[in-house]
């Protein structure tokens, strides 16, 4: 019998699997310490945990609603007005989704038509051009330059088109660690308004600010925030990236559209893991008071024990990540010296050049301290010895 097996088109052709999947693989493989992949290696507070044991053990187990539990948007809108100033309608502009990435997804596919053109910053994360593209959006890769990785705005207004629809923004930002300034939401609101276009704010580290800064959320200018979809993921904030659950704040018109796509991606988020996450930001909310100086002394730490070592950097502002500069170590490029020091030397990081459309210039990777100190000595003590 001969099996004939389909013709096919790939969608994303020059995809393959994320760097994140890869070098956490790599990590295991060879026994590395694992500063690559975004996640901690510690758990999620306790009462939260047993939380969803309570839920799970006791017949929360069948659909939620389509826009998530009431309870849970509720905490959402509540956090919103507390951190924010700004009120949220939890009915009709929270919507709970399996992680900020199909949030993400759902906003650019609800709104992004064939041949819209979608501004977006190098590094990038990784999701937002092919969410693009599979919508027939062109994603138009301006760049942030390091080592500040500010956002040039005159380079910004220089890329927009008739055909621009959206830009999508990410503060604190993945990989760099900067964060953006009361200053940047001014020109945004200006550009956003002036051109008619929608933003994507992916703020999933909106708590992980440091050296005593205020996040400088979208949701704070009114004018922004009516022309913004606001996501957030409850993995970073709670430690608890496998619970893959997040939300979307956007005024009712744009979420009508979220949810029309989002009704026929996923459907809705997992139930229990929604109830426990209201149960627990209802009953400790100086958990979110407690995070900055939580990751700060993590960075601190790690950064500390790296002064001694040939890597050079500029501490990270904000996000659970760090991007050291080794020239000075390797002259090879950032994907050939990830795979060594995986392999050879025992510590895991990520490539920068993932994250652009043409290489960068400059010899960066990125390490993740969201890891007990312990991981952090253990590593660094490695590190400097390069
Ligand atoms: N955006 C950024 C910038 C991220 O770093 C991540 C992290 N993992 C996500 C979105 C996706 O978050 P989630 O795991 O909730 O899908
Ligand atoms: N956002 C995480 C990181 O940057 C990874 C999440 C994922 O693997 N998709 O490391």
């Amino acid at each position: 019998m001969s099996i004939r097996i389909p013709s096919l088109q790939s969608k994303l052709p020059d995809v393959g699997t994320t760097i994140f999947t890869v070098m956490s693989q790599m990590a295991h493989d060879y026994g590395a310490i694992n500063l690559s992949q975004g996640y901690p290696d510690y758990d999620g507070p306790e009462l939260l945990r047993e939380r969803l044991s309570w839920y799970a053990g006791n017949g929360h187990n069948q659909y939620a609603p389509l826009a998530g539990i009431a309870a849970l948007r509720e905490q959402c809108a509540a956090k919103i007005e507390r951190f924010y100033g700004h009120t949220t309608n939890p009915d009709t502009e929270v919507t709970i989704t399996p992680g900020a990435t199909e949030a993400i997804y759902c906003a650019v596919t609800a709104v992004i038509q064939p041949g819209d053109e979608v501004l977006m910053f190098d590094p990038v994360y990784d999701c937002y051009d092919p969410a693009v593209r599979l919508s027939g959006g062109i994603p138009v890769h301006l760049r942030l330059a390091a080592p500040d990785y500010r956002i040039d705005w005159d380079q910004v207004a220089r890329a927009v088109t008739p055909r621009t629809r959206m830009i999508m923004i990410n503060s604190p930002h993945n990989p760099s660690g900067s964060v953006i300034d009361e200053q940047d939401i001014r020109q945004l609101t200006t550009l956003a308004e002036a051109h008619d276009l929608i933003v994507v704010s992916d703020e999933v580290y909106e708590h992980l600010v440091y050296d005593g800064r205020e996040h400088a959320s979208v949701l704070r200018e009114p004018r922004l925030a009516a022309r913004a979809f606001v996501v957030s993921s409850f993995g970073k904030t709670f430690h608890v990236t496998g619970w893959k659950t997040g939300y979307v704040v956007a005024p009712e018109a744009l979420t009508t559209e979220l949810r029309r796509v989002h009704q026929f991606v996923a459907f809705v988020a997992c139930t229990p893991v929604q109830y426990a996450l209201a149960d627990f930001m209802a009953s400790t909310p100086e958990h979110l008071d407690q995070l900055p100086a939580f990751y700060q002394h993590k960075r601190d730490l790690f950064n500390e024990a790296l002064s001694a070592s040939r890597f050079r950097f500029t501490p990270s502002a904000g996000t659970f990540f760090q991007l050291v500069d080794y020239s000075a170590i390797s002259d090879d490029d950032d994907q050939t010296f990830v795979r060594w020091l995986t392999q050879q030397i025992g510590v895991a990081a990520i490539p920068m050049s993932v994250f652009y459309q043409s290489p960068p210039e400059e010899r960066y990777i990125r390490f993740c301290f969201c890891k007990e100190d312990a991981t952090l000595h253990k590593a660094a003590g490695i590190l400097v010895a390069l």
